[in-house]
């Protein structure tokens, strides 16, 4: 099994552009950035997802999150908005699997894309969609 890129960094062992580190979180910017200043935000614990990112570690990504946010629209790097992201598993697009969250600086005619077919759901199937969801988190 191939060594985990970000415990590599985390461990010291690769090199990366630390902007931020405590005692749960690493943040650093990503190698190929969406655009100039794109963090990335790692719990310091291996993890995959979501599912095994308990409300702590969430917590700390979002605190992390949050000030590297208000640190971007400060460092004089362009950033006239943030976008975060994060992609739980291969089908939404994650391509590390360690937990990571992107912060984003965006701006106007940035180049970023955020694509999807948009359709208007009706109220009926939005109700049923809703009532599955209810479901599995009572469970
Ligand atoms: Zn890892």
């Amino acid at each position: 099994m191939r060594a985990c890129v970000f415990c590599e960094i985390i461990a010291g062992r690769k090199a990366a552009g630390v902007v931020h580190a405590d005692d749960s979180v690493v943040a650093i910017l990503d190698h190929k950035p969406a655009t100039v200043g794109h963090v990335l935000v790692i719990p310091r614990v291996h993890m995959t997802g979501l599912a095994e990112a308990d409300d702590a570690v969430g917590a700390a990504i979002w605190r992390a999150a949050r000030r590297v946010s208000g640190a971007l629209r400060a460092s004089g790097l362009r950033c006239d908005g943030v976008r975060l992201s994060l992609a739980d598993g291969e089908a939404a697009g994650q391509d590390v699997f360690h937990l990571h969250l992107h912060v984003v600086p965006r701006y106007p005619g940035d180049g970023v894309v955020v694509a999807a077919d948009w359709k208007k759901r009706s109220r009926d199937l939005l109700d049923e969609d809703a009532a599955l969801i209810r479901e599995a988190l009572a469970r």
